[in-house]
């Protein structure tokens, strides 16, 4: 089976890691950005010096045109993909729900979760065997926050990442009999653009393993859920938090 993978946010964090580890392990690459192109150019260069095809794509994950466009250009440039990686997200709002504006709320739903359903469903037309097609794999990015709540700090990005979490069961059982295998990675704390750096200064060390996680460290859980070594794995989720 060819082995195509669409990274969505794979410009920067734990999205370029996995872009650039899933090449070293046999896949051609699509990594979607938003905003940040030079820095999906230089994911697109890494890709490529280990031998792989890949392409960068601009597009808003939440807007469902530009989710189209996304496998479209995927497509045409790589092939139809055989793996996804719902990666891309955004913390927008910080302080109690009392405090919380409807803009923030709205686009933390709208990136986080809205996207990552629009995008499964444009994979599982390429991929079901229901529709003709040979299997894949789709792997959610979701956050050790879907079950700690963070309270008094993100509620609505916590609750964005459980419904991730009742996406991948869902649809695990759903398509498990077409030859699609979907699972979730939940980081911890992770050394990324994302955080607050006063607030990642003061959790990392408070960790059982007492630091913060890298991006590779959560690629590599994602790289392993994509192979076929996880051959027998669906409608799980891997945390990936140092023990928190
Ligand atoms: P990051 O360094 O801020 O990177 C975010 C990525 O998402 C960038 O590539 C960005 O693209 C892309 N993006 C944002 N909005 C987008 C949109 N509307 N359409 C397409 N792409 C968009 O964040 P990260 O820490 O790597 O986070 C990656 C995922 O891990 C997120 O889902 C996050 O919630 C999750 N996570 C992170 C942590 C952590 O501690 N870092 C912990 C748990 C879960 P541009 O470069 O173009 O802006």
């Amino acid at each position: 089976m060819s082995r195509v993978l669409i990274v969505t946010g794979g410009s920067r964090g734990i999205g370029a890691a996995i872009s650039r580890l899933a090449a070293g392990d046999g896949w051609d690459v699509c990594v979607n950005y938003v905003a940040h192109a030079e820095r999906a150019k230089e994911v697109v260069e890494s890709v490529r010096a280990c031998g792989r095809e890949a392409v960068a794509v601009e597009a808003d994950v939440s807007r469902e045109g530009d989710v189209l466009a996304l496998f479209a250009a995927c497509e045409e440039a790589l092939g139809a993909p055989t793996g996804l990686v719902n990666n891309a997200g955004i913390i927008t709002g910080f302080g109690r729900l009392d405090n919380l504006a409807d803009e923030d709320l709205r686009r933390t739903f709208e990136v986080n979760t809205i996207s990552y359903f629009l995008c499964a469903r444009e994979a599982i037309k390429r991929m079901s065997t229901r529709h003709g097609r040979r299997g894949g794999v789709i792997v959610n990015i979701s956050s050790r926050a879907a079950t700690s709540g963070m309270p008094g700090e993100y509620v609505h990005y916590a609750a964005s990442k459980a419904a991730v979490n009742g996406l991948t069961r869902g649809l695990a059982l759903e398509v498990a009999a077409e030859g699609i295998r979907v699972a979730s990675v939940s980081p911890g704390l992770i050394d990324t653009e994302i955080q607050r750096p006063e607030r990642f200064a003061r959790i990392a060390p408070t960790t059982p393993m007492q630091r913060a996680g890298t991006p590779d460290e959560v690629a590599e859980a994602v790289v392993w859920l994509l192979s076929d070594k996880a051959s027998y794995v669906t409608g799980a989720d891997l945390s990936v938090t140092g023990g928190r």
